[in-house]
Protein backbone atom coordinates (compact mmCIF):
# COMPACT_ATOMS: atom_id res chain seq x y z
CA UNK A 1 0.00 0.00 0.00
CA UNK A 2 1.33 3.75 -0.88
CA UNK A 3 0.43 6.64 0.99
CA UNK A 4 -2.22 7.84 -1.67
CA UNK A 5 -3.81 4.41 -1.18
CA UNK A 6 -3.82 4.92 2.30
CA UNK A 7 -5.30 7.78 2.49
CA UNK A 8 -8.12 7.00 -0.01
CA UNK A 9 -9.12 4.04 2.29
CA UNK A 10 -9.53 6.36 5.33
CA UNK A 11 -11.06 9.04 3.47
CA UNK A 12 -13.76 5.90 2.33
CA UNK A 13 -14.21 4.89 5.70
CA UNK A 14 -14.68 8.01 7.46
CA UNK A 15 -17.05 8.75 5.09
CA UNK A 16 -18.89 5.56 4.90
CA UNK A 17 -18.99 6.56 8.98
CA UNK A 18 -20.93 9.86 8.78
CA UNK A 19 -22.74 8.45 6.04
CA UNK A 20 -24.02 5.91 8.56
CA UNK A 21 -24.32 8.24 11.56
CA UNK A 22 -26.44 10.62 8.97
CA UNK A 23 -28.92 7.62 7.65
CA UNK A 24 -29.05 6.48 11.32
CA UNK A 25 -30.60 10.20 12.56
CA UNK A 26 -32.62 10.89 9.50
CA UNK A 27 -34.32 7.51 10.14
CA UNK A 28 -35.08 8.79 13.87
CA UNK A 29 -36.60 12.23 12.75
CA UNK A 30 -39.01 10.56 10.18
CA UNK A 31 -40.14 8.02 12.66
CA UNK A 32 -44.07 8.92 12.45
CA UNK A 33 -45.10 8.02 16.05
CA UNK A 34 -42.87 10.02 18.81
CA UNK A 35 -45.30 9.86 21.70
CA UNK A 36 -46.47 6.33 21.36
CA UNK A 37 -46.46 4.72 24.68
CA UNK A 38 -43.61 2.01 25.18
CA UNK A 39 -43.93 -1.30 26.75
CA UNK A 40 -39.80 -2.13 25.76
CA UNK A 41 -39.03 -2.15 29.40
CA UNK A 42 -41.77 -3.38 31.03
CA UNK A 43 -42.51 -7.01 31.67
CA UNK A 44 -45.80 -8.65 30.07
CA UNK A 45 -48.89 -8.71 32.30
CA UNK A 46 -48.10 -11.08 35.01
CA UNK A 47 -44.59 -11.61 33.87
CA UNK A 48 -46.60 -14.44 31.56
CA UNK A 49 -44.61 -15.34 28.69
CA UNK A 50 -45.60 -18.01 26.07
CA UNK A 51 -42.91 -19.28 23.84
CA UNK A 52 -43.48 -21.78 21.17
CA UNK A 53 -41.70 -23.32 17.99
CA UNK A 54 -43.68 -22.37 14.63
CA UNK A 55 -44.32 -26.07 14.21
CA UNK A 56 -46.30 -26.17 17.42
CA UNK A 57 -47.99 -22.45 16.61
CA UNK A 58 -49.62 -24.67 13.59
CA UNK A 59 -50.30 -27.17 15.73
CA UNK A 60 -52.41 -24.26 17.20
CA UNK A 61 -53.32 -21.98 14.92
CA UNK A 62 -55.24 -22.08 11.90
CA UNK A 63 -53.44 -21.24 8.77
CA UNK A 64 -54.37 -17.75 8.23
CA UNK A 65 -53.97 -16.75 12.01
CA UNK A 66 -50.90 -18.30 12.28
CA UNK A 67 -49.47 -16.49 8.49
CA UNK A 68 -50.60 -13.30 10.53
CA UNK A 69 -49.62 -13.76 14.14
CA UNK A 70 -46.31 -15.25 13.13
CA UNK A 71 -45.37 -14.51 9.66
CA UNK A 72 -46.47 -10.54 10.35
CA UNK A 73 -48.75 -10.82 7.34
CA UNK A 74 -51.84 -8.63 6.86
CA UNK A 75 -55.42 -9.49 6.58
CA UNK A 76 -57.59 -8.63 3.63
CA UNK A 77 -59.76 -4.90 4.62
CA UNK A 78 -62.59 -5.73 5.92
CA UNK A 79 -62.54 -9.35 6.26
CA UNK A 80 -62.68 -9.59 9.80
CA UNK A 81 -65.91 -10.47 11.56
CA UNK A 82 -64.69 -8.06 14.91
CA UNK A 83 -65.16 -5.19 12.50
CA UNK A 84 -68.69 -5.12 13.76
CA UNK A 85 -68.18 -6.15 16.99
CA UNK A 86 -69.39 -2.88 19.47
CA UNK A 87 -70.62 -4.88 22.80
CA UNK A 88 -69.16 -4.96 25.89
CA UNK A 89 -65.84 -7.39 25.51
CA UNK A 90 -62.18 -7.47 25.81
CA UNK A 91 -60.47 -8.41 22.31
CA UNK A 92 -57.65 -11.16 23.64
CA UNK A 93 -54.69 -11.94 21.58
CA UNK A 94 -55.79 -15.50 19.34
CA UNK A 95 -52.62 -17.05 20.13
CA UNK A 96 -52.52 -17.08 23.87
CA UNK A 97 -55.77 -15.49 25.39
CA UNK A 98 -53.65 -12.23 26.42
CA UNK A 99 -56.13 -9.16 26.84
CA UNK A 100 -55.36 -6.59 24.28
CA UNK A 101 -57.96 -4.43 23.79
CA UNK A 102 -61.46 -3.10 26.06
CA UNK A 103 -64.57 -2.29 23.92
CA UNK A 104 -64.03 1.32 24.86
CA UNK A 105 -61.30 2.20 22.95
CA UNK A 106 -61.99 1.10 19.91
CA UNK A 107 -63.74 3.09 17.17
CA UNK A 108 -64.61 3.29 13.34
CA UNK A 109 -61.69 4.29 11.34
CA UNK A 110 -63.02 3.52 7.85
CA UNK A 111 -59.88 0.90 6.98
CA UNK A 112 -61.35 -2.21 7.02
CA UNK A 113 -59.35 -2.88 10.38
CA UNK A 114 -60.09 -3.20 13.81
CA UNK A 115 -59.34 -0.10 15.41
CA UNK A 116 -57.97 1.18 18.96
CA UNK A 117 -57.08 4.15 20.47
CA UNK A 118 -54.88 2.67 23.15
CA UNK A 119 -54.00 -1.33 24.46
CA UNK A 120 -55.95 -2.42 27.65
CA UNK A 121 -52.44 -1.61 29.72
CA UNK A 122 -49.68 -0.43 28.68
CA UNK A 123 -47.31 -3.27 28.85
CA UNK A 124 -50.08 -5.74 26.96
CA UNK A 125 -48.54 -4.83 23.63
CA UNK A 126 -44.71 -4.32 22.59
CA UNK A 127 -43.90 -1.98 19.76
CA UNK A 128 -40.71 -2.56 16.93
CA UNK A 129 -39.68 -0.57 14.51
CA UNK A 130 -40.85 -1.94 10.77
CA UNK A 131 -39.08 -0.27 7.56
CA UNK A 132 -40.79 -3.56 5.55
CA UNK A 133 -42.40 -2.27 1.89
CA UNK A 134 -39.93 1.14 1.82
CA UNK A 135 -42.15 2.95 4.82
CA UNK A 136 -41.13 3.04 8.53
CA UNK A 137 -43.58 2.14 10.75
CA UNK A 138 -44.14 1.05 14.03
CA UNK A 139 -45.04 -2.59 14.66
CA UNK A 140 -47.79 -3.48 17.68
CA UNK A 141 -46.77 -7.37 19.04
CA UNK A 142 -48.77 -9.00 21.66
CA UNK A 143 -46.24 -8.75 24.55
CA UNK A 144 -46.57 -12.18 26.01
CA UNK A 145 -45.93 -14.62 22.58
CA UNK A 146 -44.63 -11.67 20.78
CA UNK A 147 -47.32 -12.53 17.94
CA UNK A 148 -47.77 -9.54 15.12
CA UNK A 149 -51.25 -8.14 15.74
CA UNK A 150 -50.45 -4.48 13.53
CA UNK A 151 -49.49 -1.54 13.38
CA UNK A 152 -49.94 1.84 15.41
CA UNK A 153 -50.11 5.34 13.54
CA UNK A 154 -50.95 8.76 14.93
CA UNK A 155 -53.62 9.62 13.11
CA UNK A 156 -55.77 8.22 15.84
CA UNK A 157 -58.96 9.84 17.55
CA UNK A 158 -58.83 11.55 21.23
CA UNK A 159 -57.51 11.18 24.16
CA UNK A 160 -54.59 9.68 23.17
CA UNK A 161 -54.21 10.80 18.69
CA UNK A 162 -53.39 7.18 17.94
CA UNK A 163 -54.72 4.47 15.74
CA UNK A 164 -53.94 0.69 16.38
CA UNK A 165 -54.58 -0.74 13.43
CA UNK A 166 -55.00 -4.51 14.00
CA UNK A 167 -55.88 -7.47 12.27
CA UNK A 168 -58.59 -9.25 13.52
CA UNK A 169 -57.68 -12.85 12.79
CA UNK A 170 -55.02 -12.32 15.30
CA UNK A 171 -57.49 -11.62 17.88
CA UNK A 172 -60.39 -13.08 19.49
CA UNK A 173 -63.86 -11.41 21.03
CA UNK A 174 -64.56 -12.30 24.80
CA UNK A 175 -68.20 -11.04 25.64
CA UNK A 176 -68.44 -9.51 29.24
CA UNK A 177 -69.99 -11.95 31.16
ZN1 LIG B 1 -50.26 -13.47 22.41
Amino acid sequence: MNRTTILFTVGALVISALLLVASRFREGRSTPVANTQTAADEKPPGGRRVVKTDAEWKKILKPDQFYVLREKGTERAGSSSLNNVHEEGTFVCTACKNPLFDYKAKFDSGTGWPSFYQPVAKNAVKEAKDVAFGMVRTEIMCSVCDGHLGHVFDDGPKPTGLRYCMNGTAMQFVKKP
